[in-house]
């Protein structure tokens, strides 16, 4: 099993080798702390075993959906935010989506809505604030039909830009939110993730402090050239200067941050968080 700097223990289980992700880590442990009523999270197959196990060790009630999903992976973001529904017997590989609740009546009705369809139901039963579950059903159509990251409509809507709502580093598997924010400066989503952050920081407070940090890293975002995080970054008059880049996709746009070292900050595909 892979070491981690920061492993999320429950007892004497670190979540991230059950869950694999640090995200789906966070999801389970909010769910066991019942902050969250229940959770969806995709599980490749192979690893059912294991979420199953430790589920019923932890009181969890947990059921499967009936279709798989099959990801299709985005050219410059190299992360899966669309799937392809089929059916669980298939022989093609993929993953299933668990839903997983303390309360059996919560699996029973997240399952229902989802396989529905029901966008609404659904984000109402995860627990997500209402203006965000308006926002998502309000574009779910159009983004459907493109990358279905909800980046650019959310950059739309915003006027101020709270750290605690950047979903960004979701990229690179960092973050509590698990919900596309209505707006980067939504109260309802940045009171949610101060509570989670705070649930994470009683775990590990090393843990939370460095999460923290990645979401206030500034960001290049771009609608198909990546997205790209600035560390180490100082603002001076005009210009920001960084010390690194990691980006979605190792493109001419990634080179020519890492060269410049530095950029205007009225740069409009700039994202700077407070
Ligand atoms: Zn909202």
């Amino acid at each position: 099993m892979p070491t981690y700097r920061y492993p999320l223990l429950y007892g004497d289980t670190n979540l991230q080798d059950v869950f694999t992700y640090l995200t789906v880590s966070f999801e389970a442990l909010f769910v066991l702390e019942g902050i969250k009523p229940g959770i969806r999270i995709s599980v490749p197959e192979h690893r059912l075993y294991d979420v199953k196990a430790f589920c019923q060790a932890h009181g969890l009630v947990m059921d499967v959906s009936e279709f798989k999903v099959v990801n299709s992976i985005t050219g410059d973001k190299q992360f899966a935010n669309l799937g392809y529904r089929i059916r669980a017997d298939s022989s093609i590989k993929g993953d299933v989506f668990a839903y997983l609740s303390l309360h059996a009546d919560w699996v029973r009705a997240a399952k229902e809505a989802d396989a529905g369809n029901d966008h609404r139901m659904f984000g109402i039963e995860l627990g997500y604030p209402s203006c965000c579950v308006s926002f998502y059903e309000r574009h779910a159509r159009e983004e459907m039909k493109k990358e279905n990251d909800y980046i650019l409509p959310l950059l739309r809507n915003s006027a101020s830009f709270f750290f605690e709502n950047n979903i960004i580093p979701r990229y690179f598997d960092i973050g509590v939110l698990s919900h596309f924010p209505c707006s980067f400066g939504c109260k309802e989503s940045r009171d949610m993730a101060r509570q989670l952050l705070a649930i994470v920081a009683r775990y590990s407070e090393g843990l939370a402090s460095y999460v923290a940090g990645i979401l206030r890293i500034p960001v290049v975002m771009t609608e198909h050239d990546g997205a790209h995080l600035l560390h180490h970054s100082q603002a001076d008059g005009y210009t920001m200067s960084y010390g690194g880049v990691q980006s979605t996709v190792a493109n001419r746009l990634h080179y020519d941050l890492e060269r410049q070292k530095s950029i205007p900050l009225n740069n409009p595909n700039l994202i700077l968080f407070s």
